[in-house]
């Protein structure tokens, strides 16, 4: 019989008393559980005496969005903790450490990070944060390269691929990304005032082409381990550290579902700039940052993934001449394609995102809805013809 259980916030203590090395003996600790995500607990427990703390991650065996009438296997936690354990040894400074993994309880033991904040909260302050490119654009190029088939072993690499076969938190994906929000589907969202907007979505069968093609890629591609939810709630930040947290729907899957992850929340956010930004000069200013840290993290990606490759490269045939330069274009138009399929389910699709539905002023709101449409499927449709970053630039700045 499994032992798990749902811990209570005073089982949560108790659970960290037994950690070896962390607390001291009889110390008066304190719990919290701080979840916002849709399908796990989080304690944060502190030691006030010591100004120690830690968080337990734990899964819960059901989708909490949804209720209990939506079941949710229990190893997401093996996945998530192994995967951040991967990364950790890849990108030591930009993930929390783990300090261990309790399989029957599904629970994570991790870094407390809350001297930074989740990075979807800093862009609706309308924060910069100018390192952020860097660090991001190197997680990428070094998760995704040393994953990967240019990076490592073709034989270890497929043991890794049985490794992290993740097939529930895929199907969430396959299902809410790539199919509901194209369809009248009972798992949409539609907001009311951009109806005329969404039934031109359901009707666009060259649009739908192309998202075909996406989840495709998405079915098939065992490209690298990708992170797999890489939005701005999936980041924390303060001026000088990023931490990507909560990699639960990592798997071996298409590289540039990751880059585009990163790059369609920043446009959501610029989309949602109609209601945050108080006047039109700040408005432009705040565009203006995010479309230079998408360049940034592009360009940041771009070199250091081909200097990686230049470097540690472990495929004799990924040298051939041209390769590598095929190779990165194609990463560019899955971008652009991704990019866009994360922007468009978080307009209509069942979850969506805090920048656009937190605006109070019911006219924004509906511009920025109509904006991120707008680019969301322009960079789907536009994908296969992608040659360069700065046309995803101009797709945002002719959309609104
Ligand atoms: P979910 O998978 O349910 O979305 P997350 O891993 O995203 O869970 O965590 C949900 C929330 O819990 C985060 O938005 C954050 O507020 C808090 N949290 C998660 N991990 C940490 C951490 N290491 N340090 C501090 N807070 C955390
Ligand atoms: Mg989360
Ligand atoms: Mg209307
Ligand atoms: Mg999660």
């Amino acid at each position: 019989m499994s032992a798990y259980r749902a811990l209570t916030e005073a089982e949560a203590i108790d659970y960290a008393r037994q950690i070896p090395d962390l607390f001291q003996k009889d110390s008066e600790l304190t719990s919290r559980e701080i979840g916002d995500g849709n399908l796990n607990l989080v304690f944060h427990i502190s030691e006030p005496s010591t100004g120690k703390s830690i968080i337990l991650k734990q899964a819960l065996p059901y989708a909490k969005v949804v209720g209990e009438s939506w079941p949710l296997t229990l190893d997401r936690a093996r996945i998530e903790s192994e995967a951040l354990m991967i990364q950790e040894s890849l990108c030591p400074d930009l993930v929390p450490h783990v300090h261990a993994y309790e399989p029957e309880l599904a629970l994570t033991v991790m870094q407390d990070l809350s001297d930074h904040v989740i990075m979807r909260r800093g862009l609706m302050e309308r924060n910069k944060y100018p390192l952020f490119a860097s660090h991001i654009g190197t997680f990428l190029a070094r998760t995704l390269f040393y994953t990967s088939d240019l990076g490592m072993n073709q034989q270890d690499k497929k043991e890794q691929v049985k490794r992290f076969i993740n097939p529930e938190l895929c199907k969430i994906t396959e299902d809410l990304i790539f199919d509901d929000p194209y369809t009248d589907s009972p798992n949409n969202n539609v907001p009311p005032a951009i109806r005329d907007a969404v039934e031109a979505v359901w009707k666009d069968t060259e649009l739908h082409l192309e998202v075909a093609i996406l989840r495709e890629k998405f079915l098939t591609q065992a490209q690298a381990l990708i992170h797999g939810d890489l939005h701005t709630g999936s980041i924390f930040i303060k001026p000088d550290s990023t931490k990507v947290i909560d990699p639960e729907f990592a798997y071996y899957g298409p590289m540039g579902f990751d880059i585009g992850a990163v790059l369609a929340n920043l446009l959501l956010n610029y989309a949602a700039q109609e209601g945050w930004s108080p006047d039109a000069a700040s408005r432009q200013d705040y565009r203006n940052y995010l479309t230079q840290t998408i360049r940034d993290i592009w360009k940041k990606f771009d070199s250091e993934f081909r200097a990686l490759w230049d470097e540690h490269g472990v495929d004799r045939m990924s040298k051939t001449p041209g390769y590598q330069d095929l190779y990165m274009k194609r990463l560019l138009q899955d971008t652009f394609g991704y990019a866009g399929c994360k922007i468009v389910r978080r307009v209509h699709g069942l979850a969506q995102v805090a920048d656009i539905n937190k605006l109070e002023d019911e006219a924004a709101k509906e511009r920025a809805q109509r904006i991120a449409l707008a680019i969301g499927t322009t960079l789907i449709k536009s994908h296969r013809k992608a040659e360069s970053i700065e046309q995803m630039i101009e797709i945002a700045e002719k959309n609104v």
